[in-house]
């Protein structure tokens, strides 16, 4: 039995990435069996297509790091033919096969059921990108900021991260601010709840003054570097930033006083080894906490193979929103 899928392959120092149809056989251990309806692009799947860092450990691998689709067979208690599920991250396009496939064989313990109110389709769109904004906003309210604290600044407004974040804070309740480098997407971004829209390179500079003026109750970072030292030094008293990611850069100039005479929380987000539980938990909400009909205005959806026409634009930015790939 064979099923299509992507297969990355490394030739010397040369990753190149093809449509084949692989041998269900050959699928890696597991006691799931899926057959897979969508998969998406994220920042880190362009990250391994391109080989700009080394997320695929071992080749050749089916790339993707996430997958929504129906049990076919399982050996694991806690799932049984014809559960619909979704899988983030975990060692998918790292060093097991990942979800660019018709089928996938994964342990059942990194699946999580998807909520009644959701599709596969929408599983997928909401995605890695999806689950992580909705760890950033469980990580403020856990911090205790709340929507009468003041405006919630989000970076990277334009990306998947950032776009979900923005329909999450607003279905919430909270005023949000987007940072982005792209202006000429501001009704886009005001649709899905922005209040309010700033150039990203107000952030994205270094200053000399380790505190600003207090702006933010709390910040979904998705950029890192300066950009994530300004927003901690303008979060107001006892306001809390989530760091995700890594767009301008992996540093962090700043300095301990917006944690010592403000009481800022950094708190950081890792959606790949997170707990089952907290996994659930973020899906959970996702299905009761996100505006199907904005999450739907992110989507571009496009087949298996249209994948290799499009990974090389994420990384420089030119993609917005969610990209789901339909690979049947
Ligand atoms: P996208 O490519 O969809 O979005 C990234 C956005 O960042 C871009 O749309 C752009 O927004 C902004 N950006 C890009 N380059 C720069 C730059 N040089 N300076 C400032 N802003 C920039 O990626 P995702 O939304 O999927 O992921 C966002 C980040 O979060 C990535 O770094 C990713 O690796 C990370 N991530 C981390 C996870 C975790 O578990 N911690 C999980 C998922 C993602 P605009 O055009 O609006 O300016």
């Amino acid at each position: 039995m064979t099923f299509k899928a992507l297969l990355t392959r490394k030739d010397g120092d040369t990753v190149s990435t093809q449509v084949v149809d692989f041998e269900e056989a050959n699928l890696m251990e597991g006691d799931v069996l899926v057959q897979v309806e969508y998969s998406t692009l994220n920042y880190k799947d362009a990250l391994a297509l391109t080989n700009t860092r080394p997320v695929i450990q071992q080749f050749p691998l089916i790339p993707g790091i996430d997958f929504s689709g129906v049990v076919l067979e399982s050996g694991n208690p806690g799932f049984k033919a014809g559960d619909r599920v979704v899988l983030n991250g975990w060692h998918l396009s790292q060093t097991h096969h990942g979800g660019l496939a018709q089928r996938a064989r994964v342990r059942g313990e990194w699946l999580v059921k998807i909520p009644d109110t959701l599709s596969t389709r929408d599983a997928m769109a909401i995605g890695t990108a999806g689950y992580t904004a909705m760890l950033c906003v469980l990580a403020l309210e856990h911090a205790g900021v709340t929507p009468d604290k003041g405006d919630i600044l989000v970076t990277g407004a334009n990306g998947g991260v950032g776009s979900i974040a923005l329909a999450i804070l607003s279905k919430l309740g909270y005023r949000t601010v987007a940072a982005t480098g792209r202006p000429e997407h501001a009704d886009y971004l005001r649709a899905l709840g922005a209040a309010d829209i700033v150039d990203r390179k107000t952030l994205s500079e270094p200053r000399e003054a380790p505190l600003g003026k207090e702006r933010w109750a709390g910040v979904v970072d998705a950029v890192g570097s300066h950009t994530l030292a300004n927003a901690i030094a303008e979060t107001k008293y006892r306001g809390a930033v989530a760091a995700c990611g890594l767009a301008q850069g992996t540093d962090l100039p700043t300095t301990v006083l917006p944690f010592i005479l403000r009481n800022v929380t950094l708190a950081g987000i890792d959606s790949v080894n997170a707990p089952q539980h907290a996994r659930q938990e973020a899906w959970d909400r996702l299905g009761t906490d996100l505006d199907l009909d904005k999450l739907n205005s992110t989507v571009q959806l496009i087949g298996l193979a249209e994948v290799l026409d499009v990974y090389e634009d994420i990384i420089p930015g030119k993609v917005r929103g969610r990209i789901v790939v339909d690979v049947n």
